[in-house]
């Protein structure tokens, strides 16, 4: 088969679930017996998502190969099941950088490079190449932001041209918001029938419609799409709000979007169904006991608002445990420099049934993450760390146990006396030269488990690989004095001898990881370090 492909572009705002409805799109196609991919395209200059502030982006979700993505790269992978590289992931960054790398090495052979078509093409190589690699039937493209900025119109551009040289083979989905203000108390369709409008302008004609609004769209509001947005009233997808992202695919399953995707593009339905799914989201929505869950963190506060996005893996991975273990999850947000001073604070932590503390950069927050992890070493609190989590904790056993008072990382402190937490030396090279971008330790790692230990309990096997995405490591100067007073190194990197995991005894669950356990969750398939750390949980 040729390989099709899908473009999901968003109208009116964003944030109403274009990278959902993708990987929903995705998983319907799965469903019908078809292999399918998704990637997502950014507008913005970055060449990756790695050197953006997560409360400016959201989380930055890292895939095996290293690649530093959108947060929707793990919605697609979660609802999937399966894994993704940095061919799911491209920016405007990385199109210019490699158009200009050509340009430089005489690749367009004397000719005047340009803005069209040069960028489109490349964008198109791109998505045909990770079509192909992917060995897919089809390829769902997300582009991002909304129609009519003027940041993605290269992209439409690229889209428009690939539909032109094969119209049978290319799909249309706008993602579009309908607003019901609550002065008039009716679903309004203008601004939707605008961002059509503004495809059109760019020589697209949306073959689908997905109208996302807090409520269903009714009839007559799918008759005025029709007209002014020249599809079939019956390409007009109603998808009201949900209580969970997981139960989309089968909404849009219900409103026969594969069917539809299926015929336009004249392919039959394979055999297959979305049974385990279904069974998943039954299970999910009959949940009566709940387990309470604090995170330890600094990336959740904008102004007024509490933005979790910066933790999102973090929480799906939660989620994904607590309901395979029959309890609907509470997860507390709970600011880290509140714990640095405030002791009668730290004492209530005792509350929640487990604490987690994740990946962070920086100083700030840290003495505070260190007062929890102390107490709840002392207090049997099932604690779990993550990347910087785990540094901390290191710290932390290595002040108050091991006595090294000032015990600290080389990342908050250049020259501190005791960099139990240090840089590796090929990363010092790259830090002088400032080459910040893409060069952490990235993507998957090796980690062998030393039997007998929690760590060994959970994961049932003595080799595992597990993605990463730090700079900084356990200093294995330290590693003798911290293992003498009761550290247990129970995961380390064969290649290069670097510790992964550490735990202490006689602890519920006390367990920190260099890694990112998190980006590997999936609903149907929890972490087992998660699923762990939420068990212990529950029995407390
Ligand atoms: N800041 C730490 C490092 O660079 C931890 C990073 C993280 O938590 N992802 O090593």
């Amino acid at each position: 088969m040729k390989q099709k492909y899908i473009f999901v572009t968003g109208g009116v705002m964003s944030g109403i679930g274009k990278g959902v409805t993708t990987a929903s799109i995705l998983l319907i196609l799965q469903s019908k017996g078809y292999k399918a991919t998704a990637m997502k395209i950014d507008p913005y200059v970055n060449v990756d998502a790695g050197t953006m502030n997560p409360v400016e982006h959201g989380e930055i979700f890292v895939t095996d190969d290293g690649g530093e993505c959108d947060q929707d790269i793990g919605n697609y992978e979660r609802f999937s099941e399966k894994s993704l590289n940095k061919n799911n992931y491209l920016t405007t960054g990385k199109v210019y950088q490699s158009v200009i790398n050509k340009e430089r090495n005489l690749e367009y052979k004397g000719k005047c490079v340009e803005v069209v078509p040069h960028i489109p093409n490349e964008t198109i190589a791109r998505i045909k190449k990770a079509g192909k690699e992917a060995d897919a039937d089809f390829v769902l493209i997300e582009i991002g932001g909304t129609v009519g900025e003027y940041q993605n119109l290269l992209f439409l551009e690229a889209a428009r041209m690939m539909h032109l040289k094969n119209p049978k083979d290319v799909l249309f989905v706008l993602v579009s918001y309908l607003p019901i203000p609550s002065t008039i108390g009716e679903m309004k369709t203008k601004p939707t029938q605008n961002a059509n409008r503004i495809l059109n302008e760019a020589g697209i004609q949306p073959d689908i419609i997905v109208g996302r609004s807090s409520h269903p769209i009714d009839e007559t509001r799918k008759e005025k799409i029709s007209t002014f947005c020249n599809i079939e009233p019956d390409d007009v997808i109603s998808a009201p709000d949900l209580e969970s992202i997981y139960e989309i695919p089968l909404l849009l399953d219900k409103e026969k979007t594969g069917e539809k995707i299926l015929k336009k593009l004249e392919l039959k339905k394979k055999k297959k169904d979305l049974s385990e799914w279904k069974n998943f989201i039954t299970q999910m929505k009959n949940l009566k006991k709940k387990v309470r869950i604090a995170i330890v963190g600094k990336y959740f506060e904008t102004g007024d608002f509490v933005l979790t996005d910066s933790y999102l893996s973090v929480i799906e991975a939660i989620k994904h445990a607590s309901w395979n273990l029959n309890h609907k999850e509470e997860i507390v947000w709970l600011s880290a420099e509140k714990y640095e001073k405030d002791e009668k604070a730290v004492k209530e932590l005792k509350q929640y049934d487990g604490i987690i503390i994740p990946g962070g950069f920086g100083t700030r927050g840290v003495e505070g993450k260190i007062n929890v992890i102390k107490y709840c070493r002392k207090n049997n609190i099932p604690f779990l760390g993550l990347c910087l989590g785990m540094q901390l904790a290191v710290i932390e056993f290595a002040r108050n146990v091991c006595k090294i008072k000032d015990a600290s990382s080389s990342e908050f402190e250049k020259n501190c006396t005791h960099p139990i937490i240090d840089v590796m030396p090929d990363q010092k090279s790259i830090l002088k030269r400032k080459s910040y971008g893409g060069t952490m330790r990235l993507g998957s790692y090796k980690c062998n488990i030393k039997p007998k230990t929690t760590s060994f309990k959970a994961y049932k096997r003595k080799e595992i690989d597990e993605r990463h995405r730090h700079r900084f490591e356990v200093n294995n100067e330290y590693r003798e004095d911290l293992e003498k007073k009761g550290l247990i190194i129970s995961g380390v990197n064969p290649d290069h001898n670097l510790i992964e995991i550490v735990e202490i005894k006689k602890h519920p669950f006390f367990v920190g990881v260099q890694f990112h356990p998190e980006y590997k969750s999936r609903p149907l398939s929890p972490h087992p370090l998660f699923s762990e750390f939420i068990k212990k949980s529950i029995q407390r």
